[in-house]
């Protein structure tokens, strides 16, 4: 039986601001998850891409929050810029007015960041690099946390990040309630997770494949000589209205993107290499569809959730599976339908089998021969 968001105790005025973005009905996660939440338990919470994940931390967070208190009382850490932005305009779009909320990332002035922080933020939404600046100058104080938030956790736990989240988290409370989430959680990841967890409740849900059943998976084999035609051929006949293409390097991004416009093809390209204004100049446009394609790094591979995106290209095989779920998971998102589609050299042959072990179904192979844009109409 599903519970309505009343059930689940979110207030009236919440559940309004909800129903005006569409939203009336709790997903399965948010059903699990948000009484959890409200009992003050720690959770480590694994839920396939776009399933309402963010709101189901996000709904509770804002009903622990104290505006007469100026102190940052919730705290959510992700692994890029996009996504930090993205979930701050989501809590912005159901926060009562008196609450405050702020993005904290990298490539934007510290010094006006510090200011606004100076205004007091109720939430922070930040990336793990900004965040520590700022707790080494003292702009920003964590010791009235009441709930964290590592989003993406596999991926905050990751060696690369993990010191730094380690780090965060020593600045805020012992009591404070720790979240976890993501689509993706390892064996190893959950046994890291238990040593800074108290007695965590763990939520599950589970899909019957790891990968959504609403994308549509294919396979094209292709060399490294023909992969940009191979390319050029299929969004020809697709034409996508939406396509993020993801790149093994920001170099390979940038070179495919001159490509993709050469050819006539409306896109831009989103990479590390790029200054902030860009990279955000970049999402907004795709955001409001101003451009089509997308050509990126895993910099776009977790989290973004863009309305409209039909299709997904894995120009360069993913590294590992979790990135193939992440990667496709950028299309299909809130019960809608996405295309998938993987390229693999001879080269990735090997990785393709594992990768297929690991997502427990082969992609469905398909030929430029065959290609007949009727066929994977959806
Ligand atoms: P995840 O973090 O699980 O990948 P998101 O939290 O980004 O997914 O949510 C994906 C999309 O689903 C967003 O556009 C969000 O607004 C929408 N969404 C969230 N909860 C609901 C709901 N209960 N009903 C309908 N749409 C929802
Ligand atoms: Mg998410």
């Amino acid at each position: 039986m599903t519970n309505t968001f009343q059930q689940l105790g979110i207030p009236t005025q919440l559940i309004d601001r909800l129903k005006k973005q569409g939203i009336t009905v709790p997903t399965p996660v948010q059903e699990e998850v948000i009484p959890k939440i409200f009992k003050g338990k720690d959770v480590m919470a694994q839920a396939q891409t776009g399933t309402g994940k963010t709101l189901a931390f996000l709904l509770p967070i804002l009903e622990t929050i104290d505006p007469d208190l100026p102190h940052v009382q919730g705290l959510i850490v992700t692994p890029t810029r996009e996504l930090a932005i993205q979930i701050t305009k989501e809590v912005e779009a159901i926060k009562d007015e008196n609450v405050l909320s702020l993005a904290v990332y990298g490539g934007q002035d510290v010094a006006k960041q510090a200011k606004r922080l100076n205004g007091q933020a109720h939430i922070i939404v930040a990336t793990p690099g900004r965040l520590l600046d700022h707790l080494g100058r003292e702009t920003v104080s964590l010791e009235h946390v009441k709930t964290a938030v590592l989003d993406e956790a596999d991926q905050m736990l990751e060696v690369g990040f993990f010191p730094d989240v380690k780090k965060i988290l020593s600045h805020t409370p012992e009591d404070k309630q720790l979240l976890l989430f993501s689509a993706t959680i390892t064996q190893k990841v959950r046994s890291l997770a238990k040593s800074f967890l108290k007695s965590p409740e763990r939520v599950t849900i589970e899909p019957e494949v790891v990968t959504l059943t609403n994308i549509k998976q294919l396979l094209y084999e292709t060399t490294d000589r023909a992969k940009q035609d191979t390319l050029l051929t299929i969004m020809r006949e697709h034409r996508p209205f939406l396509a993020v293409i993801f790149c093994r390097t920001k170099r390979r991004a940038s070179k495919l993107n001159g490509l993709l416009k050469q050819n006539g093809f409306d896109s831009d390209e989103l990479h590390g290499d790029l200054s902030q204004a860009k990279r955000e100049k970049v999402m907004k446009s795709f955001r409001d569809a101003k451009i089509q394609y997308l050509v990126a790094t895993d910099v776009a591979a977790r989290g973004l959730d863009v309305e409209g995106v039909t299709h997904v290209f894995n120009y360069d095989f993913p590294q590992d599976a979790e990135s193939y779920i992440h990667r496709i998971g950028r299309t299909g998102r809130a019960g809608g339908k996405g295309l998938a589609i993987t390229f693999a050299t001879p080269k990735d042959r090997q990785a393709l089998r594992h990768l297929e072990k690991e997502v427990d179904r082969p992609l469905q192979r398909r030929s430029l021969a065959e290609l007949s844009p009727k066929k994977e109409e959806q």
